[in-house]
C-alpha cells in the first residue's frame, strides 16, 4: 500500500516531539481498535492544555456513514467537550494523513496544529496529493508536522490490508476434490479466519492485539476444534494478550482430506510451522490438550490436561472421520510443560496468565 513516513516539514514544532510521540501513540490505540472491529485502522485524538479531549476510530462500514472518520469523530467530540465549534489552542493528532473531508473540518475549526503518522499518497492532502493547509486562501490557523510513528502507523494498515487479501484470497478458494468442506450452516459459533495450505483451507480463530506482549497458540487434539478454547479466549485477550487457535486440517471448520493416508504427524507439524510463519506469531505460548501436535517452535508449553472432547458439529458423512482414525495412531507428545493447568476454563487461564506473565514481551 502507499504509506510512508513523511518528510518532517522545517516549520514543524520540534521542542514537542516528544509529547507528540506519547499523543500518537493514544491514536495507535484507537486505530487498533478500529482494526479489530473490521474498519480500516486510523485513530485520532483532539488534545488540549496536556489532555485528551476527544477521540476518535475510523468507523464508516459499521455505522453506513462515509463522514465516520477518526478525525471527524474527535473533531465532534472535541468541540462538545468545550462547547464550542472552534476549537482554539488544540492539536489534533491522527495515524494517517488526513483526507480532504476531514482536513476541511480541521480549517473550520481553526485548529493549532495536526500531527500525522504515516503519509497517504491516495487520498492525503496534507502534502501528499496536495496540501490544503499550505494554501493561504484558506488557512491561516493551522500548522501541521508528518511523520510521527509512521512506521508504526504504516505497519498497522499494511498488516489489515494483507490480512483482507489473504482472508478474500481463502475464501474464494475451490475445495480440493480429494477433501471435504464442512457447511458452515452446521456450526452455531461464528467463523473466525481462513487460510489455505496445500489448497486446503484452515480455519482459525485470531483474537486480540497484533502486537500483544504475548500471544497464545491453542492447539486442539483429535477429534476436538479451536471452540475446546472458548472458556480461556476472553481471558487471555482481558490480559491483553493475542489468542490464535486454528482448526487442524481434517477438524472443525477446516478444509478435511477424504483418505486417512493425508494425515501424517510430520505433515501436521509442516502445516502448523507454516500457520505460524504466515501469521508472524512471536512471543508465543503454546497451549495443548493432551495428544495435541505442536509444531517445531521454540515456545514455553502449557498443558491443559482436560482431553479433546467429541465435537458437536455434526458432519454429514463418513469421511469427516478420516483425521480422528488416522490421529488415533500418532504418538503421545510428551514435551514438557512449563505449566500444567486441570481444563481450559477461565480460572485455569486466569492462573496462566498470571504464570506465564514473565514471558511477555517487555
Ligand atoms: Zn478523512
Amino acid at each position: 500500500m502507499a504509506y510512508s513516513a513523511y518528510p518532517e516539514s522545517a516549520s514543524s514544532y520540534q521542542m514537542q516531539s516528544y509529547d507528540d510521540t506519547a499523543w500518537m501513540r493514544e491514536a495507535l490505540a484507537l486505530a487498533r481498535e478500529a482494526a479489530q472491529a473490521g474498519e480500516v485502522p486510523v485513530g485520532a485524538v483532539v488534545v488540549k492544555d496536556g489532555a485528551v479531549i476527544g477521540r476518535g476510530r475510523n468507523a464508516p462500514v459499521a455505522s453506513h456513514d462515509p463522514t465516520q472518520h477518526a478525525e471527524v469523530m474527535a473533531l465532534r467530540e472535541a468541540a462538545r467537550h468545550l462547547g464550542n465549534y472552534r476549537l482554539d489552542g488544540c492539536t489534533l493528532y491522527v495515524t494517517l494523513e488526513p483526507c480532504a473531508m476531514c482536513s476541511g473540518a480541521m480549517l473550520h475549526a481553526r485548529l493549532a496544529r495536526v500531527v500525522f503518522g504515516a503519509a497517504d499518497a491516495k487520498t492525503g492532502v496534507a502534502g501528499s496529493v496536495l496540501d490544503l493547509f499550505a494554501e493561504p486562501r484558506l488557512n491561516h490557523h493551522t500548522a501541521v508536522r508528518g511523520g510521527v510513528l509512521a512506521d508504526d502507523c504504516a505497519a498497522l494498515l499494511q498488516g489489515f490490508f494483507s490480512e483482507r487479501r489473504s482472508a478474500r484470497r481463502a475464501q474464494a478458494e475451490p475445495l480440493r476434490e480429494d477433501a471435504l468442506r464442512t457447511p458452515e450452516a452446521r456450526f452455531a459459533s461464528p467463523a473466525g479466519h481462513y487460510l489455505c495450505i496445500d489448497g486446503l483451507r484452515l480455519h482459525y480463530l485470531d483474537e486480540g492485539p497484533r502486537d500483544a506482549p504475548l500471544t497464545w497458540l491453542c492447539l486442539h487434539a483429535s477429534p476436538a476444534w479451536s471452540e475446546a478454547w472458548r472458556g480461556m479466549l476472553p481471558v487471555f485477550t482481558q490480559a491483553g494478550h493475542r489468542v490464535v487457535a486454528p482448526d487442524l486440517i481434517g477438524f472443525g471448520r477446516s478444509d478435511k482430506p477424504k483418505k486417512e493416508a493425508v494425515h501424517t504427524l510430520a505433515w501436521h507439524q509442516r502445516v502448523l510451522a507454516e500457520f505460524v510463519q504466515r501469521l508472524g506469531l512471536r512471543h508465543v505460548v503454546l497451549a495443548a490438550q493432551p495428544g495435541a501436535v505442536l509444531p517445531p517452535l521454540e515456545a514455553p508449553l502449557l498443558r491443559v490436561l482436560e482431553g479433546a472432547q467429541d465435537d458437536a458439529a455434526p458432519f454429514p458423512d463418513a469421511g469427516h472421520r478420516a483425521a480422528p482414525r488416522a490421529f488415533a495412531r500418532f504418538g503421545v507428545n510428551d514435551a514438557p510443560p512449563a505449566c500444567t493447568v486441570p481444563d481450559a476454563s477461565a480460572a485455569s487461564a486466569q492462573r496462566a496468565v498470571e504464570y506465564f506473565a514473565r514471558y511477555a514481551r517487555p
